[in-house]
């Protein structure tokens, strides 16, 4: 066997380094944003929010 155990880490948003809060995860691509974990609703990262608000300007 070749297989590269380090290659079986899923791609999961580590959690938050000390002296910070958890995160919510983005509901798009779960990465980690910067709304806290109490946040209600849809939490998007910056980059969804970006392309959220982009697709939502060039859709009308
Ligand atoms: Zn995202």
């Amino acid at each position: 066997m070749d297989d590269a155990p380090y290659c079986d880490t899923p791609e999961r948003a580590p959690a938050p380094a000390d002296g910070g809060p958890p995160y919510a995860e983005c509901v798009l691509c779960r990465k980690p944003t910067e709304y806290p974990e109490s946040t209600k609703g849809s939490t998007l990262c910056p980059v969804c929010a970006w392309q959220e608000a982009g697709r939502t300007a060039c859709s009308g």
